[in-house]
């Protein structure tokens, strides 16, 4: 099963290219200079993010299974891009089918939507998927004057809408889905994705309220046998604490639930619009911490590995 994340960001997407963000990369430029390497080989011996930064878009993930079958989750801002990507197969020529799930309808999962170019091109067939009630209306209203020019009757694909049932499998091709229910002020449904023995699951937006195994009760399954979590880790862990309720977690809960169950690979996302790549990298430090803290103090515990999402990475499980 491979992965591809085309937005990582959480609640609003945000430009890469302020003035903060220049500022921020004087060292890298000063570092190359004094490095006496050539560009190729300086951008060779750093780690990808110290570079190109996290990204911008907001939540968008592409499952594919090794025969081809693909889910999209979830129709933020990088849906655009996806979308795009896509023009080179069948749904460039009006011949193609693609599948998208949605957690819930908070802007942030949504906002892509209208400028997937697939849903203009006559022949398409494309399912859109969700727990969450009214979703054909809801849909609608994206595609609605005055938020949007280009009404819905002018979408000129085919739309399936499919209301699904909480922790009742769906299949898209090879890929078997189910929904289990995150923590989050409006009601969320994350997804466990199976395909040849592997499991994916899509765990934002959640606030990871619920952690033992009895709070989590029918919604356990979502964190066991997984060989890659998608973990919402928007805040540090003390704006964790004082954000109750905002619906949001913190990397330390993910790695605590990992660590527990087994869970094999974990990358945390939903990074915050506010912070900066720097911030995003210092996160990323604060969690190294807290594992090797853990790590010492309990042995028995499950050696996940983790890292952090950013737009355009890949991972093949
Ligand atoms: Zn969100
Ligand atoms: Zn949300």
């Amino acid at each position: 099963m491979k992965l591809k994340i085309w937005g990582s960001r959480g609640s609003i997407p945000v430009s890469p290219y302020p003035q903060d963000t220049w500022n921020e990369k004087k060292d890298l430029l000063l570092d190359f200079h004094n490095s006496g390497l050539t560009p190729d080989d300086y951008l060779k011996s750093k780690d990808f993010n110290s570079v190109a930064g996290y990204g911008g878009n907001t939540t968008c993930v592409q499952v594919t299974s090794k025969s081809g079958s693909n889910i999209i989750i979830d129709g933020g801002s990088g849906i655009r891009p996806l979308g795009m990507s896509l023009l080179g197969s069948d749904l460039g020529k009006g011949q193609g089918e693609a599948h998208i799930y949605l957690t819930h309808y908070h802007w942030d999962h949504l906002v892509g939507l209208p400028f997937f170019v697939p849903f203009y091109i006559p022949g398409n067939k494309i399912h859109v998927y969700s727990v969450c009630e009214d979703l054909e209306e809801v849909f609608e209203i994206l595609f609605k004057k005055p938020y949007f020019p280009v009404p819905f009757n002018v979408i000129k694909a085919q739309i399936v809408f499919h209301q699904i049932e909480p922790r009742k499998e769906f299949k898209v091709g090879d890929l078997k889905c189910t929904p289990y229910q995150l923590d989050h002020p409006d009601p969320c449904w994350g997804l466990k994705v199976n395909s040849d023995d592997k499991n994916f699951a899509h765990c934002v937006d959640t606030e990871g309220t619920r952690i033992s195994r009895d709070k989590l009760g029918d919604d356990l399954p979502l964190y066991q046998g997984i060989d890659l979590m998608y973990f919402d880790a928007q805040y540090d862990f003390n704006d964790h604490l004082s954000k109750v309720d905002w619906g949001h977690s913190a990397s330390q809960i993910g790695l605590d639930l990992a660590m527990r169950e087994g869970i094999k690979k974990v990358l945390f996302t939903h990074h915050d619009p506010a912070a900066s790549d720097a911030q995003i990298t210092d996160l990323k430090k604060d969690t190294q911490r807290y594992f090797q803290e853990q790590r010492r103090a309990k042995t028995s515990l499950y050696p996940v590995e983790w890292d952090f999402a950013y737009d355009g990475l890949v991972v093949e499980i």
